[in-house]
């Protein structure tokens, strides 16, 4: 049998769910935060983060995430590993069910973020970790004077190329346009970078092993010209969007075509009693800071919420 309700339960430690986790404390909501493994999210892996207002030097993904994780639980918030496997409604309440029994609670804060793309190009699948990585902050430094490919065109494809220039002798980009979709000041930045050179107007067509099964070339086709060319290398780094996490939740609540959590204004789902913050949800600019006022206006409507309800 499920425990006595909790007010509010969210679910994922990233900026957006660690931020309606400080709210719900100090709102002195019962409240616990699951997370597969650590709090953190995708910030996780991410080296420096020169974005974040308050940090007029930057900041590392790992400290600042820390230190939101601490500020939370100065406030008393529980955070637990936890895989949630579905959830349902029960009445009123919200049923959220884990690998080993169910939890009950008033409301849910869905903030489950999003994961790299696949590419699906041959290779791929079969070398990932093997030369084949989707994190330059955890693979990058065993790439120390060797050439790596990164794949795609967008900020963390052009900020991951620059963090591996520290490490790596060459980085190749490839971009399937003639133009970045990176924010202006990281073109300015690659497009300076002389160990970088920029593949226009290319896609991959396979990441290739040498004799002991790690990657050792890749090909590329130029889309202008049609010509193929193989490309000797030792890494190749994905970085071509980003997923959500939402597979859990079945239909419980509306999502859109690629599978983000459909909300309103005040970020509530098509369920009562449910928000979505961060990155797993619809929203146009998927940033720290946008998760972080995700997180907060999420936390504020469960407790009127609640005050409402019940
Ligand atoms: P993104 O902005 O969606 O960019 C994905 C890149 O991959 C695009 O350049 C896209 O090409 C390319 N791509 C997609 N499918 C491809 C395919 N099948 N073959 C070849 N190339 C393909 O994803 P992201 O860079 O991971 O960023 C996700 C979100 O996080 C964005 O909102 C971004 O602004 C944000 N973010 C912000 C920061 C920061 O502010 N410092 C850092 C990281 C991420 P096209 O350009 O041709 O579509």
């Amino acid at each position: 049998m499920p425990d006595t309700p909790l007010d509010l339960i969210i679910i994922g430690g990233g900026p957006a769910g660690l931020t309606a986790g400080l709210y719900a404390s100090r709102a002195r909501l019962q409240t616990r935060l699951l997370e597969q493994i650590s709090p953190g999210g995708q910030v996780l892996t991410t080296d420096w983060v020169d974005n974040y207002p308050g940090f007029p030097e930057g900041v590392s993904g790992f400290e600042l995430v820390d230190r939101m994780r601490r500020q939370c639980e100065r406030f008393g918030l529980e955070i637990v590993s936890e895989e949630v496997t579905s959830v349902g409604r029960a009445g009123n309440l919200i049923r959220v069910v884990l690998t080993e029994k169910d939890l009950l609670a008033k409301t849910l804060i869905i903030a489950s973020g999003a994961q790299p793309v696949k590419l699906g190009v041959p290779g791929e699948m079969d070398l990932t970790g093997r030369g084949v990585s989707y994190c330059a902050t955890c693979d990058g430094p065993f790439y120390r004077d060797l050439e790596v490919g990164v794949v795609g065109g967008g900020d963390t494809a052009v900020e991951e190329a620059l963090f591996l220039t520290r490490f790596a002798s060459k980085v190749h980009l490839f971009h399937r346009r003639d133009q970045l979709r990176a924010t202006g000041i990281l073109r300015e930045k690659i497009l300076s970078e002389p160990k970088v050179t920029v593949h226009w107007s290319t896609v991959l067509t396979g990441v290739w092993p040498n004799e002991q099964g790690l990657v050792s070339a890749l090909t590329y086709k130029d889309l202008k010209t049609g010509d193929e060319t193989r490309l000797p290398l030792s890494g190749v780094f994905f970085f071509v969007g980003q997923k959500p996490i939402t597979d859990y939740l079945g239909d419980f609540v509306a999502l859109d075509q690629a599978g983000f959590v459909k909300t309103d204004l005040e970020l509530a789902t098509s369920q009562p009693g449910v928000w979505a913050a961060g990155d797993v949800r619809v929203k146009r600019l998927r940033q720290i800071s946008t998760a972080v006022g995700d997180g907060a206006t999420a936390a504020f409507n469960a407790e009127k919420y609640i005050e409402d309800k019940f």
